[in-house]
């Protein structure tokens, strides 16, 4: 049917074209008070993504995973929301709690943990953590006797930005004899979690991952050690780029919801830990050409933030990302490179794009998550860019 395809298409055209001009009037009425570069953080999309998961996903708790942006404000966001967290370090564990969570709501989801940083688990009554390992079980059970321990299994990561199996995650096979190894030695065996690697737009990950999660279940259950929480880690993916096929959330959680359905207890309590999906959408980081050139037969635009602060994540992330301008007409292959002294600190040698000019704006959308956390400071003198929360 021709005409409803036209239709449609012609939806899709309006809706792109006000978000468009939405984005862009936010960033000219936020240049006039802040320099660039600034990284926007909107509140009302940290909000929206938190009500999407728990709307797609209503039996599962969220741990937002603070390594994805620590900033103080998303955390307090998320803590007015009544989220719950997910911690690496005794460091990002305190700033939690500092700023109000409950340690009944935090997991310590780091199976390797040093030994101070159990201490600091027990004496802050942080009592939830992953391990996947026996030698974590005897450093646990020395140092914070009683603690719930999730056995953290290896699972597969087909087709994510972000492999985690690579070095997180035992045997499966091997899960079952821990969680009773961890019980023989005074800790609580709470249950089974994985992590599916990030930005997963692969739902068999999940899938396939419940599957033998709930084999798990069983086998503990035939024994007479029943499992309590099925922890479905992190990895829920966000479009990066406008044209961007292949990421649906509502549909994998609604597939995700049904395999949990399915292979599992009423009884399971199932927390995830999302990073990415809860503020990767959020995030518009704005800068500006701060010198051009005409080499290799290209433009050469050096603009004022790099690899080194909030594009880290093309080096941490893996992940490319959608350069705008507010320039129009016709587009050259041009390349876009940070302002440091390195040509590592190049962002991208194929941009299709308008001839831009001194202090010409280029921004990018969805980058909320793994920018500005993983940006280093002061390298060659430059900062991150300064964190605008509106
Ligand atoms: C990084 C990480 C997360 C968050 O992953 P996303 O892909 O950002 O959702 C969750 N859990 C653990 C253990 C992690 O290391």
């Amino acid at each position: 049917m021709p005409s409803q395809t036209h239709a449609i298409a012609n939806g899709k055209l309006s809706k792109s074209k006000t978000d468009v001009s939405g984005i862009e009037s936010l960033i000219r009425s936020l240049l006039k008070k802040h320099t660039t570069p600034f990284m926007i953080i909107r509140e009302s999309v940290l909000k929206k993504q938190y009500e999407r998961f728990r709307k797609c996903l209503p039996e599962v708790t969220p741990y937002y995973a603070i390594k994805a942006n620590p900033h103080p404000k998303i955390i307090k966001t998320f803590i007015k929301l009544g989220a719950s967290f997910d911690v690496a370090s005794a460091a990002e564990m305190k700033q939690v709690l500092r700023l109000g969570a409950s340690p009944s709501k935090i997991i310590f989801a780091n199976t390797i943990k040093r030994v101070e940083d159990i201490i600091t688990a027990r004496k802050r009554r942080v009592r939830l953590m992953t391990f996947d390992n026996e030698p974590e079980l005897y450093k646990l059970s020395e140092h914070y006797p009683g603690a719930h321990v999730l056995v953290r299994i290896k699972v597969e990561n087909q087709g994510s930005m972000v492999e985690l199996s690579l070095k997180f995650g035992a045997d499966p096979e091997n899960a079952f004899v821990l969680l009773r190894k961890a019980k023989s030695l005074g800790l609580v065996p709470m249950g089974v979690s994985f992590h599916v690697g990030s930005q997963s737009k692969n739902v068999e990950n999940y899938l396939q991952a419940l599957e033998i999660s709930a084999k798990i279940f069983e086998e503990a259950e035939e024994n007479g050690m029943p499992l309590k929480v099925m922890d479905i880690g992190g990895g829920f993916p966000i479009q990066h780029f406008d044209s961007e096929i292949g990421v649906n959330f509502e549909r994998m959680a609604a597939q995700i919801r049904k395999q949990m359905k399915l292979l599992f207890d009423r009884r399971v309590r199932f927390i995830a830990e999302p990073g990415r999906f809860l503020v990767g959408p959020s995030g518009i980081l704005v800068t500006q050409v701060i010198g051009r050139t005409f080499r290799n037969n290209k433009n050469y635009y050096y603009l004022n933030d790099g690899i080194y602060q909030d594009f880290s994540g093309m080096v941490f992330d893996h992940c490319k990302y959608e350069f705008k301008t507010f320039r129009r007409g016709q587009k050259f292959l041009s390349t876009l490179a940070g302002p440091t002294c390195d040509s590592f600190d190049t962002l991208s040698v194929n941009e299709e794009i308008p001839e831009l000019y001194l202090n010409d704006v280029v921004f990018v959308k969805n980058i909320g998550a793994y920018s500005s956390a993983s940006a280093c400071s002061g390298f060659n003198g430059f900062e991150p860019a300064k964190i605008v929360i509106i």
